[in-house]
């Protein structure tokens, strides 16, 4: 099979130079649309540096080339008819489409992240997460089975379940173009968390697959996989204003509690996903946002909770529990509610939670305009849930102390908050780095992780967050897993660790 054509039209290029975490200077030598296995085996065994993209909605800068022929994985665009509880997805399917495709035939995936444009494929490499991890696991979770095209051209069919390491910690993979490859699995321990998105999952005698999840293109491109699938749940969402971050977090851990005795079939209040927003990141949110969802503004000092509810069995019966949860956390207003059906409503409340991030990126962007170095500072911190209060005193305390202005939120059922710097020059990013770079010292050392959902990308501070997590030592031993895949270093090169 010929290599697709690599298109080098400075117009057509111009708009894959960037992804969402807007590092400016991305240059490539080429971009291509492969619509095949063959097409994408074709085109890499051919290169010398590929970088797969999906929607570049990294924040990383991971998405973002230096050089390299984009592989842009949007032609493979295929979604097989669900059987039983799977579907066979190809990588450039958007998760938007593929949700779509899902409710026509009552079925749903539930690992997606907040924007939902995102393609299948990112988000396998990225493992990504999303508020509902809390309940249903990050992507790693529901991906049964992958087709991988390694740097070599040769193509991987990996299943769950099939191919595990050796006790002695090695894959060997056969080759047909080259010699056998022996896979060396690192030896560092993964910190107990309930998401992580740090360089490749380890542990003895572990699934090949998950090897290749959360790898972020940098052990080969994933062109299609299998994920698991299940019923299409009925969903109540719930805004819910809390007097402050004390009041809050009560609250979230009594709802963890009720969601954790719904699963094991205790009782009826099955909470998903609990979003926070602190009264900073509030503040950011112009009066319009609240407006288009029909909500006003609240008390200076407050903090908000999103909460995904699914109802099983009667709506009534979960929420009369929710109130009597709220009434005994002293919750004094009565929460915004959109039942099972009310699209139109959940999405007003989605939307309300989705204008934090933008408007603190709008922020972001104007300081920009003035000053071309700013850029956005945050940090993807997750923590057992049980060190919740601490972690959120220290990211207040360590950004204060910089003389930061700032902006936290995120998946507060995870122990998953995202603290932002509010940049306004240069000097703020700069001490923003030094209080992110800090903070994550002290999650580590909480047995959290500074790296949850978003990845590592070609971002200097998240790459240093990583040796943070597992030293250099366990940067070297990712290194040699890099080296036996793809010793030319030919696929994402820079992303993770420098080669
Ligand atoms: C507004 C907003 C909200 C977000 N919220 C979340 C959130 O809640 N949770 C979360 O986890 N993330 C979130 N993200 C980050 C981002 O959406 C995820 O990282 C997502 O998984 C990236 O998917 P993508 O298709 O855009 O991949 P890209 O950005 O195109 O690529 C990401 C990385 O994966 C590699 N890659 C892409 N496709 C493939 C492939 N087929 N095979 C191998 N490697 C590949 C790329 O080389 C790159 O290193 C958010 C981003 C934005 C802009």
């Amino acid at each position: 099979m010929p290599a697709p054509r690599v298109d080098t039209d400075e117009a057509i290029l111009s708009s894959f130079l960037s992804d969402a975490a807007h590092v400016p200077g991305g240059f490539a030598a080429g971009v291509a649309f492969p619509d095949s296995e063959a097409e994408v085996a074709s085109l890499i065994a051919n290169a010398t540096r590929v970088l797969p993209i999906g929607a570049q909605s990294s924040l990383t800068g991971g998405a973002t080339p230096r050089g390299e022929i984009v592989l842009s994985t949007r032609a493979l665009s295929t979604i097989s008819s669900p059987a039983g509880d799977s579907v066979r997805v190809g990588a450039g399917v958007p998760l938007k489409e593929l949700q779509r495709t899902l409710a026509a035939v009552g079925l749903y995936y539930p690992p997606v992240p907040t924007f939902d444009g995102a393609f299948v494929g990112g988000t396998i490499a990225t493992n990504a997460a999303g508020a509902a991890t809390f309940k249903h696991g990050s992507t790693r979770r529901w991906v049964n089975a992958a087709t991988i095209v390694l740097a070599s051209g040769d193509v991987l069919d990996v299943t769950r379940g099939e191919t595990f390491a050796s006790a002695e910690g090695w894959f060997e993979i056969e080759s047909t173009t080259a010699a056998l490859r022996r896979v060396p699995v690192p030896t560092y321990s993964m910190p107990a968390v309930a998401k992580l998105s740090a360089g490749y999952y380890a542990a003895r005698e572990m699934d090949l697959i998950d090897l290749f999840i959360g790898a972020e293109g940098t052990l080969g491109v994933v062109i299609e996989a299998t994920l698991k699938v299940v019923a299409r749940p009925r969903r109540v969402a719930a805004l819910i204003r809390c007097t402050d971050d004390r009041q809050a977090i009560a609250l979230t851990a009594s709802l963890r509690r009720e969601a954790q005795a719904a699963w094991r079939g205790q009782g009826p209040l099955d909470v998903a996903a609990i979003e926070y927003m602190d009264a900073r990141a509030l503040r950011a949110v112009p009066d319009e946002a609240f407006g288009r969802a029909g909500i006003t503004r609240p008390a200076a000092k407050s903090v908000m909770l999103l909460l995904q509810i699914e109802i099983s069995g009667d709506d009534e019966q979960a929420l009369g529990r929710l109130q009597s949860v709220l009434t005994s956390t002293g919750i004094e207003d009565d929460p915004h509610l959109a039942l099972p059906g009310d699209d139109r409503g959940a999405e007003r409340l989605f939307n309300l939670r989705e204008s934090v991030p933008s408007s603190v990126n709008a922020i972001v962007a104007a300081a920009k305009q003035a000053h071309p170095d700013v850029e956005k500072t945050a940090g993807d911190m997750v923590v057992p849930f049980e060190r919740l209060p601490e972690s959120i005193e220290l990211y207040r305390s360590t950004l204060e102390r910089h003389g930061l202005d700032y902006a936290i939120w995120g998946h507060v059922s995870d122990g998953n908050l995202h603290p932002n710097v509010v940049p306004r020059t240069f000097d703020d990013v700069r001490r923003g780095r030094e209080a992110i770079l800090e903070i994550a010292r002290a999650v580590v050392a909480m047995g959290g992780a500074p790296l949850a959902e978003h990845g590592v990308g070609r971002s200097a501070l998240k790459q240093q967050l990583l040796k943070e997590l597992y030293g250099s030592e366990g940067i070297d031993q990712m290194r040699a897993v890099k080296r036996a895949l793809d010793p030319e270093w030919k696929l994402a090169p820079g992303v993770l660790f420098a080669p």
